[in-house]
């Protein structure tokens, strides 16, 4: 008899289940719409109960997720997947990389990374052949478990994708949160709306990756007309009952041969035009987007060497901190709050922007008046990047940061010259100064711009040991050092392997006293190994 089972069948059937196959995997192309060439594949649980038929993931997915076992279940489609690859990378079939999920339950088991990795391992699959899936449900009660749990699986080299990408739970702060590798929109949320609202948004969407440099596949395409609409707005890549259904390991193998592979994804090209008329609608997603998601930003348009603002979004105006409003910045020439100098460079990179459409950066110092504060310098850090263009006139995108403090201590210290003394004079050079009595530690400008390093940082060298700038089988060895500092050695030196690329430097500490010879602070710098000098 078939028929939906219920939850506890599935619950006391699940062992057996396992063992005899009852649960198997099936694999669903992904496919360049434009080559016709397959870039990867889904893999997707199925259960064929001997007695009661097929059954739908929609049932047995959340029964097994309520029951702790879906765990269980996510390694064994895991380890079919690894099964299936090494099949395939050792017979004239190659492989495509294979996306596997990963369910919001399987991140709260604490080795769920270490478990994949130790299957993956065992059949020797490289990691460019398993692509992990996540869902922005496994945000749902904090942020922390998941950005852990994407840490690891990048530290790993695992790509990963956003599922469901648009399914509703704050995928835009989602988004600026974790840095997924691919991003998946599900067709099916847009149903019936080709054109109408769900074309806007799917579009909007699109435009959003496009700025993050992510590359999108959208799922669930059934119809040439939707292929080619999402084609229209520059995503190529798909996975649908157009292109093919989930299938079962054979005749996958066959479509595997039977196609091309392209197994590198690329975001796509920004837009010739963006529909810069959708950022002045207060309700469009645009605006959502502009006003929610994005930082600081404006958008100018640029004519004949002069600068029009057109609109600033509210963090724009809180990282200018002046007291000012949208309409001051929009009625006023930004020009003239700029130096002469500040102009000359922004138009150096205008100029650059518009030349080779790619982002550009420029920190410019402003004098800006406002009633309550009076007169400010402060230093801003654009990012601008061309939106569209008509005829002579530009449209711009830039987003801004406030580097004043950033900028002034760099001013500080380099009046002070203690640092840069011979720092800036060499290529490569790394300088800090390093405070005992704060653990405060304070990079030079270079650090951090390469490091993203904070203009002081806290809780030195812990700090950076957690963020792998010292690898930690490096780091009792540095503890050893602040320490031998901290008692009073006057300098010390060596070679150590910096940040996660493990890049050998030459580390150089002196140590600064006080009157009474009681340790002040360090000076450290770190030069670039040359060769001949490495470690024997
Ligand atoms: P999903 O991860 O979003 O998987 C895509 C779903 O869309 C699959 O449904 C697939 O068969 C279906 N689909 C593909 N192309 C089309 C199309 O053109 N039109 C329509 N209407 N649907 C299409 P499926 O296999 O029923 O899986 C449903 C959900 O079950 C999956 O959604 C996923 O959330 C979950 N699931 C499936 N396999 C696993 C697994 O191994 N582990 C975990 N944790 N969840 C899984
Ligand atoms: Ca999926
Ligand atoms: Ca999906």
């Amino acid at each position: 008899m078939e028929r939906r089972m219920s939850e506890k069948e599935f619950v006391d059937s699940f062992d057996r289940a396992l063992e005899q196959g009852h649960i198997f995997v099936v694999y669903q192309p992904q496919i360049n719409h434009s080559t016709g060439r397959m870039i990867g594949a889904e893999a997707l649980m199925r259960w064929r109960d001997p007695e009661f038929g097929l059954q739908y993931p929609a049932d047995f997915i959340p029964a097994l997720e309520r029951n702790d076992l879906i765990y269980r279940a996510d390694l064994y489609v895991f380890e079919k997947v690894c099964i299936f690859q090494q099949k395939c990378l050792g017979s004239p079939v190659s492989p495509v990389p294979v996306s596997f999920n990963i369910s919001r339950y399987d991140i709260f088991e604490k080795d769920y990374v270490d478990a994949i990795e130790e299957i993956r391992k065992k059949y020797r699959v490289p990691v460019r052949f398993l692509r992990a899936e996540i869902t922005e449900s496994s945000a749902i009660g904090g942020m922390e478990v998941i950005s852990e749990v994407l840490r690891k699986l990048h530290e790993y080299g695992y790509m990963v994708e956003m599922d469901d990408f648009g399914s509703g739970y704050s995928s835009l702060n989602i988004l600026k949160d974790l840095e997924v590798d691919v991003i998946k929109l599900d067709m099916d949320f847009f149903r019936g709306e080709v054109g109408g609202r769900g074309g806007v948004i799917i579009s909007s969407m699109v435009q959003l990756t496009k700025w993050l440099h992510t590359p999108v596949i959208a799922e669930g395409v059934e119809t040439m007309e939707q292929a080619e609409f999402m084609k229209s707005i520059g995503c190529n890549y798909i996975q649908g009952y157009l292109y093919s259904k989930p299938l079962e390991e054979g005749d996958f193998i066959r479509k595997l041969a039977q196609l091309e592979h392209e197994p590198e994804m690329n975001s796509m090209e920004m837009a010739e035009s963006m529909h810069a008329e959708k950022f002045w609608n207060p309700d469009s997603m645009e605006t959502l987007i502009f006003n929610d998601f994005v930082g600081a930003a404006a958008i100018f348009s640029y004519s004949d060497g002069q600068i029009d603002i057109q609109r600033v979004n509210k963090k724009y105006i809180k990282e200018i901190g002046m007291n000012l409003t949208a309409q001051d910045f929009v009625t006023m020439n930004p020009w003239t709050y700029v130096s002469a100098e500040g102009r000359r460079a922004y138009k150096s990179v205008i100029q650059k922007a518009i030349k080779t459409g790619e982002e550009q950066k420029v920190d410019t110092w402003r004098t800006f008046e406002s009633r309550c504060c009076g007169e400010d310098k402060i230093c801003i850090r654009s990012t601008i990047r061309l939106i569209g263009r008509a005829e002579t006139q530009y449209l711009f995108y830039a987003m801004i940061q406030n580097v004043t403090a950033e900028k002034k201590r760099f001013i500080e210290l380099f009046d002070s010259e203690k640092i840069f003394q011979h720092a800036f004079d060499q290529a490569n050079v790394f300088a800090w100064e390093y405070i005992y009595a704060t653990k405060q530690m304070h990079p030079c400008f270079r650090c951090m711009r390469e490091l993203h390093l904070p203009p002081v940082v806290e809780n030195y060298p812990d700090s950076l040991i957690e963020i792998g700038i010292f690898p930690s089988d490096y780091a009792d060895e540095y503890r050893g050092w602040i320490k031998k500092l901290e008692e009073g050695a006057e300098s010390i030196e060596g070679i150590i392997p910096l940040t996660v690329g493990r890049i050998p430097f030459h580390v150089r500490y002196t140590n600064e006293f006080d009157e009474n010879g009681k340790p002040l602070k360090a000076y450290g710098s770190a030069t670039l190994v040359v060769d001949g000098e490495k470690e024997g």
